[in-house]
């Protein structure tokens, strides 16, 4: 987007703002985090991807990195969370949105509930191990919530993963 911007020669004022107004967009932060759910993809782990959004800018990128690591807990949002957390020298994300490509599941919206994030916004539901089947209330009661956003695209993404490993 931004490389766009200057291909078009222009460093006026009009094309700086609409470039900021542009990046700011939900869809542009969860293309952001799908593209962290492709790393993980090619890295040969489940493709699950997050960014952590405060101020209108990412402070934490992460996949999930349960292979690599050899760690059940190496969710993408576990490390999101940790990596945000240091960025900002403060444990609470209050101030912060999440976007993650897949619904998080019990163990993830419980540390999402510890770090109180502000704003979480998933894609695909996942049906048989998304924090929803179990109970709603699991997230902090003051974090807003959007899902489904690119849900289509990243359950593909997921399914092409498994189908290729049957
Ligand atoms: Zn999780």
């Amino acid at each position: 987007m931004v490389v766009h911007v200057l291909s078009v020669g222009s460093n006026s004022g009009y094309y700086l703002w609409a470039m900021a107004i542009e990046v700011q967009t939900d869809e542009y932060f969860m293309r952001q985090a799908l593209m962290e759910a492709e790393k993980a993809y090619e890295e040969g782990e489940i493709p699950v991807g997050v960014v952590v959004v405060c101020a209108g800018r990412i402070i934490a990128r992460a996949h999930n990195l349960t292979e690599r690591l050899n760690d059940v807990t190496a969710h993408a949002e576990m490390q999101a969370i940790t990596a945000a957390a240091d960025f900002l020298g403060g444990k609470y994300l209050n101030q912060c949105t999440m976007y993650v490509s897949l619904e998080p599941c019990i163990m993830c919206a419980g540390a999402i509930a510890w770090a109180q994030v502000g704003r979480l916004v998933f894609g695909a539901y996942d049906h048989k191990k998304g924090y929803t089947t179990v109970s709603e209330a699991i997230l902090h009661p003051k974090t807003e919530l959007t899902s489904g956003l690119f849900g289509t695209e990243s359950a593909d993404l997921l399914k092409r993963f498994f189908a290729e490993r049957r």
